[in-house]
This record gives structure tokens, C-alpha cells and sequence, in this order.
């Protein structure tokens, strides 16, 4: 059977393992994998009568396609933790997923790890992609998070418990905990997730516990990560053996060395913390969340700052999935973070937001490198991101996905719609007082809409445009 080729002739490579870039390369695929690259690559080493399509990337970078190992598929760019968990339907919660998929693709982001979600949806996506069946990036899945009333995703009330349709799944007991993990890994998961305390104040799991699960994934031929935010869990989760972990916004130097000896790697995740702390203001976030997520970027400079400079392997993850970081459109805004806040070059931001992630795709040594042998996952970028990070930020600049070896062909206009807001169960953005209607007290005054209703809407003019902006884009989602 004749072969099927890919030639990129005269690009300049960024290879994704932080090697200097390469002027006036090609790159040679063969199906689906890199054959060759170098300056005399040429079509004369594709037989003829074989299938080839070629490239002029002159003046263009040719790079790995991104990785994000923190990329939730199952929250719909949800606006409330309630969204996430209770009120979109499975049904339609797959349906969005699928939907969300190609759009994370067109960013150039050509692999993903969900850390986490509600039912087996990511492991159904996963093989839907894999079958060609649904447009999106190659993906790896965990199922829900394993929590205990003490962890993240434990929410609501003990009245109310964890629901059905949360991301999370608690148990408070060892025995449990090992019941849940042989059944995830029976339905098809890659790794685990654990879900450590929210804000990494205190342990939410005993490390012997901590110890036992990894132990019993491994056993079952799955990886683990977890939800680690303070020093202590994260101390534990690389003794555990964990795979990877998430965040490490606070850690002390002898944690980091643990992390450099274990050879565990950090997803730091700050495009959350980031878009909030930075942006959510614009899009009427309460001020205490920003407050909040803005102060923990900071702690994390910190502590990232030390990582990097004592060699933790760092990866581009983003939290992609809220209303706050929607699909498609931030994922490479954490390479400039990497950056800003662990003191990563441009290179070593892209190693991280390329090859590092090969693991978490479960593809390590095979993915995310411009190196014969290589699975063919490419972009095409119009711009120098080694010289500015920023440029992979811009929709138009990412110029042709390339996957298995393939250039992908997009439905540009439908991935310009966007799917409306599920439903939340709200009555106003404030009081409605006495004095609000009767103008005894001053409209101005930020009280009157912070006290009792969504804390911290800096003022009602803000409240308004919250209301204006969310109507409006429903409006325009419906009308398309
Ligand atoms: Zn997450």
C-alpha cells in the first residue's frame, strides 16, 4: 500500500525539547510519523506515485502541537460549581463536551489530560476522538475525583452529600477508597485523581492512604495524580509515587528537593488563578475570589521561582473548562505564566507546554517532539514564539493543525458559536431593600449589591453589565 506524506519545507523549527530553533528546516512525516527533519530533507525521499501534501512555511515556526495536562472537557464552561455538578444532564454534558473538542484543536492544542469530571464522559470522548468519530486533540481521562469530606469537590452540606453528577466522588474510609479505584480502573480511566484540601491548608487524605491508591493504580496499570496545593500533601503525593502533580502553589525547598530526587513532575496550573485574579472583573467574578486567586499567584511565584531553578520538571496546564477560561482560546496564555511566575525562557515554556505533557498523554518519548520517529502532532505558527510567547495566543497566528500527520480541515463557524449557559437558579444580583427603591440610601454605595447577594460586584453599574453581558451573549449564541 503506497505511503501517505507530509512535507514542511523551510520552517524555522522550535522541536519542543528546548534545542535551539532550527532556521530553514524541513520536516518530513511519514504516515503520521516524523520521518526526517533537516535542511536537505526534500520531496525526492518520497517515492513517486505515493500520497503528498506539502507545506511552505517559509517565514513560519513549526512546533510540537500543544499539551494541556489540566483540561476539564466535562464542565462546559461553567459559571457556577452547581452547573458543574448538578444542573446540565449527562446527556447534554457529553453532547458539549464533543462540541467543546474542536475547539481546543483549532488553538492548536493537539493533546490533553482531564484531571477529572463528571461520569465517564472523558473516557467515551476519548475513544470517540481516537475513532475519528469526534474533531478533537488526542486525550487521556481520569474519572471523578476521589475526595473525602475534607477535600476539593466535597461542596455542599452532608444534608445534600456529593451527588451522582459531581465531578467528585467522596469516601472517607481506606476501604472505600480502594473499591472506587478498582471500579474507575475497570471502566476505563488512565490515571486517578485525588482531590487534597481546596486551598492546601491542611491534608485532606493520610499519607498511608495517599500511599496505598498509588500503589493499587500502578498495580492495575494506571497512573495517579492529585489536587495538591500546600506543601504538606504535596510532600506526601511524590512519597505516595504519584505520577505528576497538580498546582504546588506552596512549597518549601525541602519539598521541591523531594520533588527533584522523586523525579515528580509539577502541572502548576496558574490560567486560572491568572484570568480571575487578572480579568474577572470584567466578567462580574466576586471580588473575594479575586482577591483570593490573586494572592495565591503570588505565593506561587514563590514557590515555582525556587522549583524551576532546582530543576522541576514543569507542564502546561490550564483549568480550561470554566466561564473564566473557556476552550480554545487561553491554553498557551500559560506558557507567558510559566514565564511570569516560575521563570521559565520562552523555550523552556514551550518544552513545557510540549513534550513534558507526552507523559500525561500516556505517550512519553513519543509525542511532543520535532524528531524523526515522532508522532506527527504539529502546528504551523505564522510568528516567532521564541522571541514573543504571546503570538500563540492569537487564533489567526496558529496557521495549520497537523495531526497523525494530517492537516486538519476546521468548521471555522462552528467554532466561532458558543454554547449557551445551562441554568443557574438566580433571583438578582443584590438586595432589594427599602432604601435601594426609595433612593434613602446612595445608589453608588458598593454595599448595597455585595451585602447579602454574590459577595463583591464592585458596584451596580458592574452588576448591570454582568446581567447586559450575559444576556447579550446568549442572545447572540441563539440567534447563530
Ligand atoms: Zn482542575
Amino acid at each position: 500500500m503506497p505511503s501517505t506524506w507530509l512535507l514542511i519545507t523551510n520552517a524555522t523549527v522550535v522541536d519542543g525539547a528546548a534545542n535551539p530553533p532550527q532556521p530553514r528546516t524541513s520536516v518530513l512525516v511519514k504516515d503520521g510519523r516524523i520521518s526526517a527533519v533537516g535542511t536537505q530533507v526534500s520531496r525526492e525521499l518520497v517515492p513517486r506515485g505515493d500520497d503528498l501534501t506539502e507545506i511552505d512555511a517559509t517565514g513560519k515556526t513549526v512546533m510540537p502541537g500543544l499539551i494541556d495536562a489540566h483540561c476539564h472537557m466535562t464542565y462546559g464552561e461553567s459559571r457556577t460549581e452547581e452547573e458543574i455538578d448538578l444542573y446540565t444532564s449527562p446527556e447534554l454534558r457529553t453532547l458539549k463536551a464533543a462540541f467543546h473538542a474542536q475547539k481546543v484543536l483549532r488553538a492548536g492544542v493537539t493533546g490533553i489530560s482531564q484531571p477529572g469530571g463528571s461520569y465517564y464522559i472523558g473516557v467515551g470522548l476519548r475513544e470517540a476522538i481516537k475513532d475519528g468519530i469526534v474533531q478533537g486533540p488526542r486525550m487521556t481521562a481520569a474519572g471523578r475525583y476521589l475526595t473525602t469530606s475534607n477535600g476539593l469537590t466535597d461542596w455542599f452540606p452532608d444534608s445534600v452529600g456529593v451527588p451522582e453528577g459531581s465531578i467528585g466522588i467522596v469516601h472517607n474510609r481506606l476501604d472505600d477508597m480502594i473499591d472506587e479505584v478498582r471500579h474507575q480502573a475497570k471502566n476505563g480511566v488512565d490515571f486517578i485523581k485525588l482531590a487534597d484540601s481546596p486551598y492546601g491548608d491542611y491534608q485532606a487524605f493520610t499519607s498511608d492512604e495517599m500511599k496505598v491508591l498509588a500503589d493499587l493504580a500502578h498495580q492495575l496499570g494506571k497512573k495517579m495524580t492529585i489536587h495538591a496545593r500546600g506543601d504538606a500533601e504535596v510532600h506526601a503525593a511524590a512519597s505516595a509515587g504519584m505520577d505528576w502533580i497538580m498546582h504546588g502553589n506552596i512549597m518549601s525547598d525541602e519539598t521541591i528537593a523531594h520533588l527533584v530526587q522523586t523525579g515528580t513532575p509539577l502541572v502548576p496550573t496558574l490560567l486560572l488563578l491568572s484570568n480571575v485574579g487578572d480579568w474577572g472583573h470584567l466578567v462580574g467574578a466576586p471580588a473575594p475570589m479575586r482577591d483570593g486567586m490573586k494572592s495565591m499567584l503570588d505565593k506561587s511565584a514563590d514557590a515555582l521561582h525556587r522549583a524551576h531553578a532546582a530543576g522541576v520538571t514543569m507542564v502546561l496546564g490550564t483549568d480550561s473548562g470554566f466561564s473564566v477560561t473557556p476552550y480554545g482560546v487561553w491554553h498557551a496564555r500559560e506558557l507567558e505564566l510559566l514565564m511570569t511566575y516560575a521563570g521559565l525562557t520562552a523555550l523552556e515554556a514551550i518544552q513545557a507546554g510540549t513534550s513534558n505533557g507526552a507523559l500525561m498523554l500516556g505517550l512519553d518519548g513519543q509525542i511532543g517532539v520535532v524528531a524523526p520517529g515522532m508522532i506527527a502532532d504539529l502546528i504551523v505558527v505564522d510568528g516567532d514564539p521564541v522571541a514573543d510567547i504571546t503570538v500563540l495566543q492569537r487564533r489567526a497566528a496558529i496557521e495549520t493543525v497537523i495531526q497523525d500527520g494530517k492537516v486538519v480541515q476546521f468548521d471555522e463557524e462552528m467554532i466561532a458559536r458558543s454554547w449557551p449557559h445551562d441554568r443557574g437558579i438566580g433571583y438578582s444580583v443584590g438586595d432589594l431593600t427599602y432604601d435601594v427603591v426609595h433612593g434613602h440610601a446612595d445608589p453608588d454605595d458598593p454595599s448595597l449589591v455585595t451585602a447579602g447577594g454574590p459577595p463583591g460586584l464592585a458596584s451596580r453599574e458592574e452588576a448591570r453589565d454582568v446581567v447586559a453581558d450575559l444576556t447579550r451573549r446568549e442572545h447572540a449564541a441563539r440567534q447563530e
